[in-house]
């Protein structure tokens, strides 16, 4: 411990068990006797003013999650390495057989604003995860807030596209027990806005008609499948 730093910490720990606790006891309980079962797999960057149980409303047992630095997905296709990321993905889609996959970007990202700038020295790590949101970046060598909030949805949608070459979830999209949203959270308004591949773009949760769709919406026809398809590329393609 620094040492003039309280040790505040060890009281929060206590106060949970003591004060907070009792009231969710039987519902822990029952987490524990009957498992879990959480149908959203929440994918979200650790910038700690995202907090996914304040925006969904959800609480124990309800959100899978896994959040790293700039809510990227990494390639399925890696032969080596401990990919995390991967990893919850695979047991989300595998073993909780989730039924919803939420990539949640957010405004004042620093991953994203990352992308534009340098990484701190010795952040080798970082630097190469910083790889998976790239193709996202704009050609611009100092980007205003309008170009970074773009940079940031279309990094979510990027993700998106990302997910579906992971076999279990391209084939449980492709089946309809599995759906994509991808968000993007805007702090300073505690609004999230959400991808829909039909719009062509991000919807404010408030005018959306659903929590997202796509990139790849289960297809009622194949014209349609296509279209969707190509309303994701267009999006993650403009500039
Ligand atoms: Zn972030």
């Amino acid at each position: 411990m620094p040492e003039d730093l309280p040790d505040d910490l060890l009281q929060r720990l206590r106060r949970f068990q003591t004060d907070a606790f009792p009231a969710q006891r039987s519902h822990f309980r029952l987490l524990v006797d009957d498992g879990q079962h959480p149908l959203t797999l929440f994918i979200g960057c650790s910038d700690s003013r995202l907090v996914p149980y304040l925006l969904t409303g959800t609480g124990p047992g309800e959100l899978f999650l896994v959040r790293n630095v700039g809510a990227f997905v990494p390639p399925h296709d890696q032969s080596q390495g401990f990919h995390g990321t991967a990893a919850a993905i695979e047991f989300a889609v595998l073993s909780l057989k989730v039924s919803r996959i939420v990539v949640c970007g957010h405004s004042h990202c620093g991953a994203i604003r990352a992308l534009y700038g340098e990484v701190p020295a010795g952040a080798k790590n970082l630097a190469q995860w910083l790889e998976l949101g790239r193709e996202a970046a704009l050609p611009v060598a100092e980007p205003g807030p309008e170009a970074l909030r773009r940079t940031e949805q279309r990094a979510v949608v990027l993700q998106l596209e990302r997910l579906m070459d992971y076999p279990m979830v391209r084939q449980r999209v492709e089946a309809g027990t599995l759906a994509l949203h991808g968000w993007h959270y805007v702090i300073e308004d505690g609004e999230v806005h959400v991808f829909d591949v039909q719009k062509g773009g991000f919807v404010p949760a408030a005018q959306a008609d659903n929590a997202g769709t796509g990139p790849y919406l289960p297809p009622p026809d194949d014209g349609a499948a296509a279209a969707a398809a190509a309303a994701a590329a267009d999006v993650a393609a403009r500039p």
